[in-house]
This record gives structure tokens, sequence and C-alpha cells, in this order.
């Protein structure tokens, strides 16, 4: 790069500097700065095209073509050489234009007579906000600097148009961040919430953009990666050996502080006159523009891990971002790229609801959310790019949809939704302590489902008979660390002394699969919800097992215990888990500790395999839980983390109704006790049915009990379970249309 070169690009963003210090209405703005750069690079055309919505671009500055188009001529996302550079973020430099692929030829803009075309993508953060073009009539390839010029300008352009430079006139531009935004995701905790945004990174505005004195920015700049370095060496002394998060994040600091590339682009950046921030940012925005592109998962990681990063030096170099939670709105809606399990139960109960950009529906922080009854909405594209910290916002975890800044017409509805809500909520409160009795007389138990200490209060206001289910993996998730045997019991004793003489039933560790802990060598395997998990670890490392048991037995202090083992595929697994616990017992009681009033043992059903397990293994059990998430995904061979199939395939399929009813004809005929705890417990409809084929106790999360009991006190299970059969002869696939025909006949 030529020296004359860097003073020229300087040059040029020192008079951009000047072109922000006016007091001008936000079009002169765009004119100036068309008229400066064509000036400065000595070429007949610069024009500026911004978005006026998502995928129409607008000429909206031009020096050197028709002034009467300005205003007048748009292309769509992808359309022309213009439009090509928008979608695809990457720049085009051509000295024949009217030969590239993609060229449109727009008459009225006059632009026949140019032959050189270099077209650079205006964005920020990985939002695009349009495109700046150069043109000359001379057949001619910009040179790398000249093209490099052109990005940092349009870098300064996207934070302009960030910071509302060219707001003003109507021919200008929309303000940003303004304007209601509708984001389409995926359900992950039902429910409606109202409140405003809390961004969990908040956001950092580059306000300074064009560095006077670059050795003084460079010293800026190395100073930052100094101080990012003290952190991180601190953040290494105080993590507890193997926290894999931290190691990560130093990990990642190393790849990128040794990383020639980076600080030398950012060096390079600033030597072109832009400030340490603004160097850094750009890198930002270049990483965010791949990530949109990259499949990898590998090199995804990596691209967040430079984002992460790039935070933290932002909010070294600009002081900003120190969000405390005094700030905080009283309505808080979380809004993240997405959330560890650890700080989203920092949040607790405040949040009002959760919307993340990524996530997955069997995510920890989603299991969190959901022991937290937090309306919960994944996969929530750009929404912290759009959401400003206090901004409104509107979750509908039912629909999974978020309204960001909702015009009047949303709030009233979303006003009315809630209202409904609150109208059924009302009415379940009025049955709470009623119990769940068909019109056939059956009583039915309803249970809820636990893994927190944070559940525990549900329990009285839900209404639930017990805990059928309490997931004990989930204390283990979210420590950065092995839980001791004395935490656990002494949590355990906590969760029976809240139930109140109620049963809670236990289920042992079931790690593996989704459920990865942090302080364990994770296991590299081809099939993980088919691999090794669940009892499977347990039986095979038998230490944490003893441990836990041993916990169990201590927490109950001489009370009843119910424990059960999860993901049981054939009965030696489960006697070798009871004889794992007839050990724990016997040392229990050599050690002079008192031993459980009663003990039931149960396994959960899981796998097809037990639905066919010799009648032997069916009086081995104290009981049996279906665990219908599992069961489901193995019966239709549908993983249940995969959007494309898990709801491919209704749970009132006739196949799987059969073959929950051989189960609970085998349970009748050997006297097993038997539950239902998956997620479909908790849907009314699907509970109906579960109760009509002869599954008497249901484990689901508290909010599901008023509806479940609801619709159970208003159904005779007979007259359901003629109409199950009834499509069974038809050959109908799914009994849901009839079941629903019926039951809206009825209710
Ligand atoms: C199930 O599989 O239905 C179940 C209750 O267990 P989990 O969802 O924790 O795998
Ligand atoms: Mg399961």
């Amino acid at each position: 790069m030529s020296q004359d070169f860097q003073t020229d690009s300087r040059q040029m963003l020192g008079r951009l500097r000047g072109v922000m210090a006016q007091d001008a209405a936000g079009q002169a703005r765009l004119d100036q700065i068309t008229h400066l750069i064509a000036e400065e690079m000595r070429i007949e055309v610069c024009s500026i095209y911004l978005f006026r919505d998502e995928d129409m671009l607008e000429l909206c500055a031009t020096e050197g073509l028709n002034p009467e188009a300005v205003h007048q001529t748009r292309m769509r996302l992808g359309e022309g050489l213009v439009g090509r550079v928008a979608r695809t973020g990457q720049v085009i430099n051509t000295d024949d234009a009217p030969n590239t692929p993609g060229f449109r030829f727009m008459p009225e803009t006059g632009e026949e007579g140019y032959s050189s075309f270099m077209g650079v993508p205006i964005q920020r953060l990985g939002e695009k906000l349009g495109v700046l073009v150069v043109q000359s009539k001379d057949a001619r390839s910009f040179s790398e600097e000249e093209v490099y010029a052109v990005e940092v300008v349009a870098m300064v352009l996207a934070e302009m148009t960030e910071l509302g430079a060219f707001i003003g006139d109507g021919a200008a531009m929309k303000a940003r961040h303004q304007h209601p935004v509708q984001f389409r995701g995926t359900t992950a905790q039902e429910g409606a919430a109202r409140g405003h945004v809390w961004l969990h990174e908040p956001r950092v505005i580059v306000t300074n953009l064009i560095g006077e004195d670059p050795v003084r920015e460079l010293e800026r700049l190395n100073e930052a990666v100094d101080e990012l370095r003290v952190g991180v060496d601190r953040m290494l002394t105080s993590a507890r050996f193997g926290d894999k998060e931290q190691l990560e994040v130093l990990e990642a600091y190393r790849m990128f502080a040794n990383s020639k590339g980076w600080m030398r682009r950012m060096e390079e950046d600033i030597n072109r006159g832009l400030s340490a921030e603004a160097a850094v940012e750009k890198e930002q925005s270049t990483a965010r523009a791949r990530l949109g592109q990259v499949a990898d998962a590998y090199l995804r990681d990596r691209l967040h891990d430079l984002d992460d990063l790039s935070n933290r030096m932002l909010r070294i170099l600009t002081g900003q971002g120190t969000g405390t939670a005094a700030e905080m709105p009283s309505d808080p809606i979380l809004i993240a790229r997405n959330i560890g399990p650890a700080e989203l139960l920092d949040y607790g109960r405040s949040l009002k609801g959760i919307v993340l950009e990524e996530g997955a529906v069997g995510s920890h922080a989603t299991i969190v959310a959901r022991a937290l009854a937090i309306p919960l909405v994944i996969h929530a594209k750009n929404i912290t790019t759009e959401a400003m910290n206090g901004d409104p916002i509107l979750v509908d975890g039912d629909q999974g949809v978020a309204h960001l800044r909702p015009g009047e017409t949303v709030i009233a509805a979303f006003r009315d939704k809630m209202a409904m809500q609150a109208k059924a909520q009302e009415r379940y409160a009025s049955i709470r302590d009623k119990p769940a009795t068909t019109l056939c007389g059956r009583t039915l138990s309803l249970t809820m489902n636990a893994g927190l200490m944070a559940d525990l209060p549900s329990l009285e206001g839900s209404g639930a008979d017990g805990v059928g289910l309490f997931r004990t993996e989930l204390q283990f998730l979210v420590r950065s660390k092995m839980p001791k045997r004395a935490e656990l019991s002494e949590l355990y004793s906590r969760v029976m002394d809240a139930a109140k003489g109620r049963d809670v039933v236990f289920r042992t560790l079931d790690i593996g699969s989704d459920k990865v802990l942090p302080y364990m060598k994770p296991t590299d395997e081809p099939n993980p919800a088919m691999g090794w998990r669940a009892i499977r670890v347990g039986l095979d490392k038998p230490g944490v097992m003893r441990m836990q048991l041993q916990a169990l037995i201590r927490g109950a202090k001489g009370r009843p215990l119910s424990v059960m083992f999860p993901f049981v595929a054939q009965r030696e697994e489960f006697n070798a888990g009871r004889a794992e616990l007839n050990k724990a017992l016997e040392r229990e009681r050599i050690l002079g500790h008192p031993l459980p009033a009663t003990m039931r043992l149960g396994a959960m059903l899981e796998t097809p395999s037990l639905a066919y397990a010799a009648d032997q293994f069916y009086r081995d059990v104290d009981f049996l839980s279906i665990g219908g998430n599992d069961l489901k995904q193995f019966f239709f061979a549908a993983d249940r983390e995969n959007e494309r199939v898990r709801r491919r395939y209704d749970t009132l399929n006739i196949s799987f109704l059969t073959f929950l009813q051989g189960i609970v004809e085998r349970c009748m005929a050997t006297d097993t006790p038997l539950s239902f705890c998956g997620e479909d417990a908790g849907r009314p409809v699907e509970a109906a049915c579960l109760a009509a084929i002869g599954i008497r106790s249901l484990s689901m999360r508290p909010a599901s009990i008023g509806p479940v009991k609801s619709i159970l006190r208003r159904t005779d299970l007979d007259e359901l379970r003629s109409v199950i059969d009834e499509a069974g002869r038809r050959g109908d696939q799914s009994v849901r249309p009839c079941v629903m025909d019926y039951l809206r006949e009825k209710l």
C-alpha cells in the first residue's frame, strides 16, 4: 500500500467527519458524501443505495448519474449488480460492468457510459443497510487499495446510518430502530409476555468513528488488547479447573490475539483513518457477514468467539455496556444470541420472557426456561441487532413470535389474548383444589415435572398431587463442576420439605444425548440419543450413581422415598440398578443413618423393548413411568431434537396409541402402577386420550395441570374410548380429527 494512498483515505475520512459535524438534513448529507467520495477518488460516479424495506434498495444519492433518478430507481435484493452486492455481502469490482453476469440496464440513471463498477456492501453487524457504488468511464479495475478505502468509507456510512445521520426529510431515510418488527421463530416455552427489551449483551454504539491521530489510535488498540488479556488471565486464575466455558473463551482469545491477520487488519484500518473502536467493529461486521454464509459448525463457533471478543474489546474501548441490574426494566424481556443455563438461573423469575437468536428446543437454557415457566422464543434471526434496550416487546411463546416495538393493532390483539389466558387461569384456579375426576367417575392423579428448587413453589399454585418426575440432572447441568454428595442430599431434603409429604419421584441422573455435563469429558458418538446415556452411564461408571443414591437416601431423612432409573432398555439393567440401591441402603444402615420409611424403585419406559419385556420385569419394578418424549422418538424413528421431523408424527397416531394400550394392559395384568411423564401428558387433548386408554397418572409442567384437569373433569372416558376404537376400526391414521370433533361437540 502506498503511503500516498493512506494519506488520501485519511483525508477522505477527515472530510466525512466534517460532513457528520455539520447540522445538515439527511439528504444534504448523503449528497455531500457522494460528491466528496467522487472528488477524492477522482472518479465520475459515486452513488449510495439504501434499503427502503427488507428487500428493496433505492438510489438515495448520486454524483454523476442522473439526479432525477434519485429516489426513483429501485431494485430488489439480488437484482442487478447492486442487488447482487447487497445479497451476497461481497464486493463486485469489474472493468466491464455491462458484460458482468447480473448487470441490469437502468436507462433512467444514464449509466450506460460507465464501464468500471465497484459495489461495496454497507453493512453493520450482520445487518444489510445498502450498497456504495463507484463507477468510471474508462475500463479499469479498481486497485486493491481503492477497494479497501471504499470499504472503510462504507463502514463509516453504516455507522452513520445507525446513528441516524441520514434521517430528516422524508426523502432520505426512515429512522432506524423505531418501526415495528415481527420476528418469527420457534416455540420453546409457551405463554405470552409483555415487557421491555433487556439485552443480555449490551449493545455498544460507536460514535467516534474516525481517528485523528493514528499513532494514538494504535496505542488505544494495543491497550485494549492488553486489558483484554489481563481480564482473560484473571478469569483463568479464578476459573475452577475444568470450567469449559471459560477455557473456551481463553482459547478463542489466544487464537485471535495471536492471529496476526486479525491485529494486522485492524492496524491497517486505523492507518487508513478509522478509530480503534471502528476498526474492531469493522472486523466484527465482517465476521457476522461470514456467519450468515458458513454452515460448518466449527467455523461458526469460531466466528461467534470472535464476535464475543469484539464485544469485549468494544466495551473496553468505549466504556459502554457495563449495564447493571439496577437499570433493568421492571418487566424485562431478555434478548440474547444464546444463553447458558447458569446465566439464565441468575436472572431467575425476574424475566417476563426470553427471545434468542439461536437456542434449541432441548437445550439446557430451554429446560431452565421451562422450569421457570418463562415464555421462550428461539431462532429469532437478527433480533439482537434490531432491538434496543428499553424497546417495548410482546412475546408470543405459543406461536413462536416476538413483536418488537408493536403497533396499536398488535398490542390490542395481544391484550385480548392475554386477557383470555388470564380468564382461563381464573377458571383453573377455581378447580385447583378439586380432584381430577372425570364425568364417568374415574379419578386421575395429576403430578408435576420439576428439576430445580425454583420449581417447587408451583406445587401449591398448580394443585399438583406431587412431583411425578424430578429431573435430577438439572442440578448437575447448571453447575460448572460436579456437585458434592452433601450438597445434593441437602437439596433433595429441601425438595421433600417443600413437597410437604406429597410424593416426589426422583429420577436418577439422565445425562448423555442432548444433556452433556460441562465438566465431563465429552464422548464423540455418531448417535448420542441412542448412545451412552442415562442408566447406561450410571452402570458403567457406578461412582456417580452410588453417590447420588446415597444422597437421596440421606436427603429422605427417614421419610418415604421414590426413585426411578431413566432409559432402562432391559430387565438386567433395572436389576443391576436395584443391586446398587440395595448396597447403598445397606451401607447407610451400617453407618447408622436413618433409612427411608418406604422405598419405591421404578423404571422409565422410554424404549419400545420394555413394552415386550418378560412379565417378571413388570413384577420386579415397583412402578413404571412412560417417558413419552423418548419413547415416541424411538417408536417413530424421529429425532425429538430435529425440527424437520419432530412434529411429523402425531402422538394420537393409531399405532402409537395401540402400542401404549398394550403397555397399559400388561401393567394391569401384573398390577404394576403406571404413569406417563412426557410432554404430551400436559397437552389437554392428548391427556384425555391417554386417560381414555387407561393411564391413570399423568405428570406434566405445572402450568398444564389446570387445563388438563379442566378437560378431564368434563370428559366421559368410556365415550372417548369408543371414539378412539371406532377410528381404529375405520383405519384412520390419527384419532385426532374425530377426537377433536367429539370434544368440540361435548365441551
Ligand atoms: C421423556 O423422555 O419423556 C422424559 C420425560 O424424559 P426427558 O424428557 O427428560 O428425556
Ligand atoms: Mg427421556
